[in-house]
C-alpha cells in the first residue's frame, strides 16, 4: 500500500485566475531549485512534500503537517477545449478542488456551476478570492503570505477586503456551505476555507498550498491509499493524433499500475466498450532533455498512480474524452463496470469550460 498525491482540480468562472494560478504555483516552484522541484505529467503536474515545504517555510511547520502526503497532483488544463466535456466529471476525478473567484467580480454563472459539481461529487475544496492586489489602496508584498501582505495594509484596504469576504460568506451560505476566512475557521471538516490571494504577485499561494497539503493529510488519506500492484484506473482527458505514434490518448491514472502490453477498456463515443491492448505508455521528456532531442516524449514500462500519461494502443479514434480507462483482470468484470460508470457520466460538450 502506498499513499498518492491528491488530485486536485481549479474551478471558476472564465477570467477569474485558473490559469494565472496554476503558471504561478508552476513559476514558484521551478525557483525553488534546492528541493524535489516539480514532475511534470501529461496534463497535470505534481509538486512534491519537499518543494511545497521549501516555498511555505516556517509556516508549514507551524501547521504541523507530516510527510503523509507524497505532494500535491495539479490537473493543469483549465479551459482546455477537449476538457470542457469532462467538465461533469471534473469535480469526481479531483480528491480536493480550489474554487476561484474574482474578489472584485464575486459569483458569477460558472462559479454556481462549479459549485454544483462539487456538490454533487461531495468534492472537498478551498474558495480562493483572487485579485486582491486590484483592491482599491492594495500594496504588494510579492510573494508574501496573506497573513503577512494583510498585515501591512491600511485598516480601510483590509475593511474593503473583509466586506468582499463576506458577501463570499453569504452567497455560499445560501448554496448551503458555511465558510469563513481561513485564518478564523475553527472546524475545517464544516466550514469551507477562503483564502484571499493575488494569482499575479503570489500573495498568498503559500496559504493555499498549505492548507491543501493539510487537508489531504487530515481528510484524506483513507481514501489516497492505493495498491502498487492492482489493475490501474484512470480517466481519460483527450485523445490526440501524434506524429509518429498514431492516435493516442492522454489520461490520468488515480490508482494501480498500467503497464505496458496490458488490456485495457475504454468508452467509445458509441456508448460501446473498446478493449485495446497498451503498445506504449509515455511521459514528457524532462525540459533539459527535450530541448536537445527532437523527441517530445520518454517510454515507460509501467506507471503507478498518480499519473499523467499518453497511451499509444490501435483503434483509440471513437474514445470519448472523460471515459473511463481500466485495466482488464481476471477477477472483476471490467467491461460491466465500465457500462455501469457509462450510466453515471454526462458528456456535455456543448457549453463553455469551467475547469
Ligand atoms: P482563467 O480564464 O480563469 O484561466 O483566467 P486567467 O488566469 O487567464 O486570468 C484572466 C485575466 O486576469 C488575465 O489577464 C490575468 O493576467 C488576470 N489575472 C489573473 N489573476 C490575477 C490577479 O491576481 N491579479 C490581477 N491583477 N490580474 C489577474
Amino acid at each position: 500500500m502506498k499513499i498518492r498525491s491528491p488530485i486536485v482540480s481549479v474551478l471558476g468562472h472564465v477570467d477569474h485566475g485558473k490559469t494565472t494560478l496554476l503558471d504561478y504555483i508552476r513559476g514558484s516552484t521551478i525557483a525553488a531549485k534546492e528541493a524535489g522541484g516539480i514532475t511534470q505529467h501529461i496534463g497535470a503536474t505534481e509538486i512534491p512534500n519537499d518543494t511545497i515545504e521549501n516555498i511555505c517555510g516556517d509556516f508549514i511547520s507551524k501547521l504541523a503537517i507530516k510527510d503523509l502526503i507524497p505532494g500535491l497532483f495539479f490537473i493543469d488544463t483549465p479551459g482546455h477545449a477537449a476538457f470542457t466535456s469532462l467538465r461533469k466529471r471534473g469535480g469526481a476525478l479531483a480528491d480536493l478542488a480550489v474554487l476561484i473567484l474574482d474578489v472584485n467580480d464575486g459569483f458569477k454563472p460558472q462559479t454556481y456551476e462549479a459549485l454544483n459539481i462539487l456538490k454533487m461529487y461531495r468534492t472537498p475544496f478551498i474558495v480562493v478570492a483572487n485579485k486582491i492586489d486590484r483592491l482599491f489602496g492594495w500594496e504588494v508584498h510579492e510573494g508574501a503570505s496573506f497573513r503577512e501582505t494583510f498585515s501591512n495594509q491600511a485598516k480601510s484596504v483590509q475593511q474593503d477586503l473583509d466586506n468582499k469576504i463576506y458577501e463570499i460568506v453569504g452567497e455560499l451560505h445560501k448554496e448551503g456551505f458555511q465558510s469563513e476566512r481561513f485564518d478564523r475557521v475553527s472546524n475545517f471538516a464544516s466550514q469551507i476555507s477562503i483564502i484571499p490571494i493575488s494569482a499575479r504577485t503570489g500573495e498568498g499561494v503559500i496559504e493555499v498550498l498549505a492548507m491543501l497539503l493539510g487537508l489531504a493529510q487530515e481528510y484524506l488519506t483513507e481514501q489516497l491509499e492505493i495498491d502498487e500492484n492492482a489493475p490501474a484506473k484512470g480517466t481519460v482527458l483527450e485523445i490526440k493524433e501524434e506524429t509518429g505514434l498514431g492516435v493516442t490518448l492522454d489520461a490520468i491514472i488515480y490508482d494501480g499500475v498500467l503497464r505496458t502490453n496490458d488490456e485495457i477498456a475504454l468508452m467509445l463515443s458509441s456508448e460501446d466498450v473498446l478493449v485495446t491492448k497498451i503498445r506504449s505508455i509515455l511521459r514528457p521528456l524532462p525540459l533539459e532533455e527535450m530541448r536537445d532531442s527532437k523527441k517530445k516524449f520518454r517510454k515507460l514500462d509501467e506507471v503507478v498512480a498518480a499519473a499523467g500519461i499518453k497511451v499509444a494502443a490501435p483503434h483509440l479514434d471513437d474514445v470519448v474524452s472523460g471515459s473511463p480507462l481500466r485495466v482488464l483482470s481476471e477477477d472483476t468484470d471490467v467491461e460491466q463496470e465500465i457500462l455501469n460508470e457509462i450510466d453515471n457520466i454526462t458528456i456535455d460538450t456543448e457549453d463553455e469550460g469551467i475547469l
